[in-house]
C-alpha cells in the first residue's frame, strides 16, 4: 500500500500546497512504512518533490489535461491510485481540488474528510482533526472505509524537507477527454502579479481604521519589507479602497498564513472567521477594547500612523544588519 498525493502546479511550477501534502504524507508514511507517490500533469521539476519525501512521481504529459477539469483529473488520480495500490489519497484545499474531491471520493469509494489539520493520531484507528464552523471549532473524525481521501487545509501542516531518492515516470491515464467539450477555459487573467493570499506565509491587512485608500502606502511598504501579501477587511473592499480579491473573512478569502498583521481592523466575528487559521496574529489598533485583541498573539495599542512607520524602519534596520 502507498500514499498518493495530487500534486498541483502553476505553469509547471510545483505548488507550495503540493509540497505540504508531500510533507504530511511522508510524516505518516514514516509511521506506516508506506511509499509516498505523487501524480500531476506536466510538472516541470518533479525532483523538487523528492526533497519532501516523494519517491515516485507519475507525470502526465498531455496538453488537454494541462487545463483542469474535475472529472478528467478525478479520473487520472483514480487510475494512479489503482495502479499504485494507494489506499490513502491526499488533495489540497485549492479551488480545483475542492471541486474534484467529491467526484474522486465516489470513484475511489473512499471516506472523505476535508479541512484536515493533523496527522491521524495512530495507525490503527484513522482519526484526524478537522476545522469546522468557520474555524471556530475542531471535529475529531474517524474514517472507517479501506480507501481514504483527505483534503488538507492550507498551511496547517507546514513544509518539512525529508529527501529521498526519487524517480519520475510518464503516466498515461485513460481519460475520457469528451468532458472538455462541456466547457472550456478561454482565458486566464491573474488578479495580481503579487503573492497570492492563499499561498502567502505572511499577510499584512488593513481595515477602515486606515481612513482612506491614500494611506495604503505604508501597508504596502510593510508588506514589501516582510515579503508579504496584502489583504483588507470587507468594508475596505466595499468602499473601493482595495480590490475585492484582497477581502478576507467569512464572505471573502479564508487564509491561514504563519503571520497575519491586522492594522486598524476591529476583529468582527465575520472577519475572524476567515483569518483565525493564522498561526500568529499581530493586531495594531488604537482602541484597547477592540475585539481583535482577544484573538491576537501579540497586540500593539497605538495609532497605526505612528506604529506602522516605526515598525517598517525597525524591520529595515534589522534586515540591513
Ligand atoms: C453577513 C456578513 C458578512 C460579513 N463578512 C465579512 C468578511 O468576510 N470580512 C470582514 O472583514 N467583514 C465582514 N463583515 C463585516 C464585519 O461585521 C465588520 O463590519 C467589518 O469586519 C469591520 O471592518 P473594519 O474592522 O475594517 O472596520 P471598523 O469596524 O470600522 O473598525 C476599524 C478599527 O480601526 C481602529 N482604528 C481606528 N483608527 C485607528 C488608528 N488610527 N490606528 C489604529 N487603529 C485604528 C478602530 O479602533 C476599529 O477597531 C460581514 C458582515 C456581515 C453582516
Amino acid at each position: 500500500m502507498s500514499i498518493l498525493i495530487y500534486a498541483e502546479n502553476q505553469n509547471g511550477k510545483i505548488a507550495k500546497s503540493a509540497k505540504e501534502l508531500a510533507s504530511y504524507a511522508k510524516a505518516y508514511a514514516d509511521k506506516t512504512g508506506q511509499e509516498v507517490i505523487a501524480v500531476g500533469v506536466e510538472i516541470n521539476q518533479p525532483e523538487e518533490l523528492y526533497q519532501y519525501g516523494v519517491s515516485k512521481v507519475l507525470n502526465v504529459k498531455n496538453e488537454t489535461l494541462k487545463t483542469f477539469n474535475a472529472f478528467a483529473h478525478a479520473d487520472l488520480v483514480t487510475q494512479a491510485a489503482l495502479q499504485t495500490g494507494a489506499d490513502l489519497v491526499l488533495i489540497s484545499d485549492s479551488n480545483d481540488a475542492v471541486y474534484m474531491g467529491p467526484i474522486l471520493a465516489a470513484q475511489l469509494e473512499a471516506g472523505y474528510v476535508s479541512h484536515v489539520i493533523s496527522l491521524p493520531e495512530d495507525t490503527e484507528q484513522f482519526t484526524v482533526k478537522r476545522k469546522v464552523f468557520s474555524n471556530k471549532g475542531i471535529a475529531y473524525t474517524e474514517i472507517l472505509t479501506d480507501n481514504k481521501l483527505l483534503r488538507i487545509a492550507k498551511n496547517s501542516f507546514g513544509l518539512y524537507e525529508s529527501p529521498v531518492n526519487g524517480s519520475t515516470e510518464n503516466f498515461v491515464p485513460e481519460v475520457d477527454l469528451s468532458v472538455y467539450e462541456t466547457y472550456k477555459v478561454v482565458n486566464v487573467e491573474k488578479a495580481t502579479g503579487k503573492i497570492s493570499l492563499t499561498d502567502a506565509d505572511i499577510i499584512v491587512s488593513g481595515g477602515r481604521g486606515l481612513k482612506g485608500p491614500e494611506n495604503w502606502g505604508m501597508v504596502e511598504e510593510l508588506a514589501e519589507v516582510l515579503g508579504a501579501a496584502t489583504a483588507c477587511s470587507k468594508p475596505v473592499a466595499d468602499l473601493g479602497w482595495r480590490p475585492h480579491t484582497e477581502h478576507v473573512g467569512q464572505t471573502g478569502k479564508q487564509i491561514a498564513p504563519n503571520l497575519y498583521i491586522a492594522i486598524g481592523i476591529s476583529g468582527a466575528i465575520q472577519h475572524l472567521a476567515g483569518v483565525n487559521g493564522s498561526k500568529n496574529i499581530v493586531v495594531i489598533n488604537n482602541d484597547p477594547e477592540a475585539p481583535f485583541f482577544k484573538a491576537a498573539d501579540y497586540g500593539v495599542v497605538g495609532d497605526a500612523f505612528e506604529v506602522v512607520p516605526q515598525l517598517i524602519e525597525k524591520l529595515k534596520t534589522f534586515k540591513n544588519n
